[in-house]
């Protein structure tokens, strides 16, 4: 029996990126439970990638009665592609779900039974998202002082270099990442290409629209540091257009229809000579539990969402500063607190 149960979560701090900023995310947990055990999955869903807190209840009944026996967890998400096109989150956290209820059958951790190494895991970046620079730095300065060594700030604003000198100067010696939200033009990231290098940027994320490929190969042949794909990969399948104009690109369960279907993209991505990110959406432990089974294949890893809650409804993971460990489990190896 599979049931699906909305929840809501709060970040501690309003969460600002260049398209938005929020305090509050719709969430839907999924529940397949088989012989007595229930497995979960936790559906994110982002407007951006054309889902919401109402689309995915209202899609999880066409999906739920295609869903078959979770043991054919390899083929679930081509019957859910078949039933219904899109709503990569409210699949992500079936597959989520399916894997966890077998997982737990045997008394294994998921990324057992699929065969996946249980580390070493790369340290996460901490976020620091938009708001009013003094805000801004003192965010980047208290997780300094909790030992995190890599920021990840939000950039695409009419302020983004006094946003980088701020940084720099609460936080001289820590690893700085940059996400600009598609919402730089070419030659607003041309110019910045110098600035980021004086900052010792480590990475650039998703300076252009979505679908300018053309702009974003132009950019990488004058960027000194590896430009990384967010927004501009939407699917699987997405992956191999993208290996001309990025070095990288952030896989997230969410927008990619679920754990297997990022391992894909993550397998295809090496094929194409990419580096890989494992990120995620604001999300609890649990979607973070089951992106972090990936970390260990990854480059870069940016699974900080459970510090930036203001209460996560999941238990189990255990974090110092940006250094995560994977759960020894069963299953996702996490707990539903509430
Ligand atoms: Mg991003």
């Amino acid at each position: 029996m599979i049931t699906w149960t909305p929840f809501e979560l709060q970040t501690a701090q309003p969460f600002g990126i260049a398209r938005w900023t929020h305090s509050s995310y719709e969430r839907v947990r999924v529940d397949w439970t088989l012989d007595g055990l229930t497995g979960r999955g936790e559906a994110a869903p982002n407007a951006f990638y054309g889902e919401t807190g109402a689309t995915v209840p209202a899609v999880l009944e066409r999906l739920v009665a295609v869903a078959g026996d979770p043991w054919e967890f390899r083929t679930l998400a081509a019957r859910l592609d078949a039933a219904l096109g899109h709503h990569p989150s409210a699949k992500c956290a079936l597959e989520m779900a399916a894997l966890e209820v077998c997982a737990l059958s045997v008394g294994r951790p998921v990324r057992e039974v699929l065969g996946l190494p249980g580390g070493p895991v790369p340290e996460s970046s901490f976020t620091v998202g938009l708001a009013a620079l003094p805000e801004m730095a003192a965010q980047a300065e208290a997780a300094v002082a909790r030992g995190h060594g890599i920021l990840k700030v939000k950039l695409g604003t009419a302020q983004d270099e006094a946003i980088l000198a701020a940084l720099r100067d609460v936080a001289p010696a820590v690893t700085l990442r940059v996400d600009a939200n598609a919402a730089w033009t070419l030659t607003r990231a041309r110019r910045m290409l110098d600035v980021l290098d004086e900052y010792r940027v480590e990475f650039l994320e998703q300076p252009l629209p979505a679908d300018d490929l053309a702009g974003h190969a132009a950019l990488r042949r004058s960027a000194r540091l590896p430009i990384i794909a967010d927004e501009s990969l939407h699917t699987v399948g997405s992956v191999p257009a993208l290996a001309e104009a990025f070095d990288g690109v952030n896989l997230k369960l969410a927008k990619l229809g679920g754990p297997l279907q990022a391992l894909r993209a993550l397998e295809l991505a090496r094929l194409y000579g990419l580096e890989v990110m494992i990120g995620c959406m604001i999300e609890s432990s649990l979607g973070v539990a089951a992106a972090a089974m990936l970390a260990p294949l990854c480059d870069w890893v940016d699974l900080d969402s459970p510090l930036l809650l203001a209460a996560d409804p999941v238990a189990g993971l255990k974090w110092t500063a940006g250094q995560l460990e994977l759960p020894p489990g069963p299953g996702w190896g996490v707990e539903w607190v509430g």
